[in-house]
């Protein structure tokens, strides 16, 4: 049998391992693996000169669809997340705007399923918020329409908090054992008790904005959450773990047997609130829940990867351009931009190149772990006979220069505008095609799917 696509002369990384060799593909899948070589014939054959291939990047925590129309987002950053290595995306689904009826009907969910395949690049599952009475009744629906996690919003803000919260997980642990609640683990009441503070005091600088959500209140709903979570027997997932106390509060929740796996994101592994150049010259940039932290918790962050303590990396990717984040510090819509692109290249420079973690290491939090918490391995995360062809080849020696206008997403601004990152993805391929080639695009809109799990 003819294969469509060989990749040869490949560092093949697994979360075990690297080995040289080669990998075969046939309508889409991963169809044989054998070493040096071998006699795999293709219409198509590629030479990785001995770099590193690794899994396409399976990134969990990516917001489109906020300040833009959902297909307009999914159409330039997919193509961000393609030149970046980020082969399948977990977008959560936002349904401000709309009354919930109309937001949670299959027709409405329908539209963000078809928007999604008519603009992407890259593959896609989707999450959706537990707001009110509403959704909170219509949780079980979602996992027989392919969706298994939940964000948890009606516990963390609104009037419903400790009984949201509480309810929202004890439902979930009657859902069986493929679901997932994600939280946003802050104390909203003291952060806006704060905020209300220092506006009033006249800050507007940068730091003023870590300043108003202090570590504690980050601490103080993961061990309630945990708690709730022990009780009810609910599988949660933290999202943007950033607090150095996480660890020895994630430890304590694992030893004891709670169902917990928690995330971080590139962003609090390499930034602080004392970081000079684009944050403090543009305050609105860093506006992001929860806040940058201190060198010590970029720290305990890499180390809590290192131990196992962190499960896995999302990018906590929310586009917006500078126009959209206007000028005020206190009134900007929160998150970094332009971050799911960056994922990789800071992971290499700033972990495997660092000597930090090993790329052993990169794959299992970038792929294999978010595809297993998320409920698509073996399909995506691994390169396993049977996966999706979704390959990335990667040059650890690459040397670039980080510059907004050489990134994909429409957000026009990057906080890590002028660092020399070493390590850079050079070719992306989704199911066996190529998807994007030293940062061009080279597919067209439609060519990503959506996925049921
Ligand atoms: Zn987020």
């Amino acid at each position: 049998m003819d294969l469509d696509l060989v990749i040869r002369n490949a560092r093949i990384v697994s979360p075990l391992g690297v080995n040289t060799g080669e990998i075969g593909v046939k309508d889409g899948k991963i169809t044989a693996l054998d070493g040096p070589g071998s006699a795999l014939a293709a219409s198509s054959i590629v030479d990785a000169g001995g770099k590193y291939v690794i899994p396409g990047i399976v990134d969990p925590h990516v917001h489109l669809g906020l300040r833009n129309p959902f297909g307009t987002d999914v159409r330039t950053e997919t193509r961000a997340a393609a030149a970046g290595g980020v082969t399948s995306i977990g977008i959560h689904l936002n349904v401000k705007g709309q009354t919930l009826k109309e937001g949670f009907e299959r027709e409405a969910f329908g539209t963000f399923k078809s928007n999604f395949e008519e603009n992407a690049i890259v593959d896609g599952f989707f999450h959706v918020p537990i707001l009110d009475e509403v959704t909170f009744e219509e949780m079980p629906v979602y996992p027989k329409i392919g969706i298994t996690s939940y964000k948890l919003t009606w516990g963390e803000v609104g009037a419903a908090g400790d009984v949201g919260l509480y309810r929202v997980m004890e439902r979930l642990s009657s859902l069986g054992d493929r679901v997932r609640g994600i939280i946003h683990a802050e104390n909203r009441e003291i952060a806006a008790f704060l905020a209300d503070r220092l506006a009033n005091e006249g800050r507007k600088d940068f730091p003023a904005w870590n300043d108003s959500r202090p570590w504690f209140c980050e601490a103080e709903f993961m061990e309630k959450s945990i708690l709730f979570a022990e009780v009810t027997k609910a599988p949660i997932y933290f999202e943007h773990v950033t607090i150095g106390r996480a660890m020895e509060i994630l430890t304590r929740a694992k030893m004891r047997g709670v169902n917990v796996k928690a995330e971080t994101c590139p962003q609090y592994l390499t930034l602080t609130s004392a970081e000079k150049g684009v944050l403090p010259s543009f305050p609105p940039y860093g506006h992001v829940n929860p806040p940058l932290r201190d060198k010590q918790s970029n720290e305990m962050l890499w180390d809590g990867i290192a131990k196992g303590i962190i499960d896995c990396i999302g990018s906590d990717h929310a586009p917006y351009t500078t126009q959209q984040k206007g000028d005020d510090l206190w009134a900007a819509p929160p998150g970094i931009g332009n971050i799911m692109e960056m994922t990789l290249p800071l992971l290499l420079s700033e972990g495997v190149n660092k000597g930090r973690i090993s790329i052993e290491k990169l794959v299992e939090i970038c792929c294999y772990a978010p595809a297993k918490i998320f409920g698509v391995y073996p399909q995506k995360g691994g390169i396993v006979v049977g996966a999706d062809a979704d390959l990335v080849i990667v040059d650890e020696n690459e040397k670039r220069k980080v510059s907004a206008k050489k990134l994909h997403s429409l957000c026009d601004w990057t906080v890590f505008e002028g660092w020399e990152l070493t390590g850079w993805p050079v070719a992306t391929f989704l199911r066996g095609q190529l998807t994007a080639k030293d940062g061009e695009i080279v597919s067209q809109p439609g060519a990503g799917k959506w996925l049921a799990r």
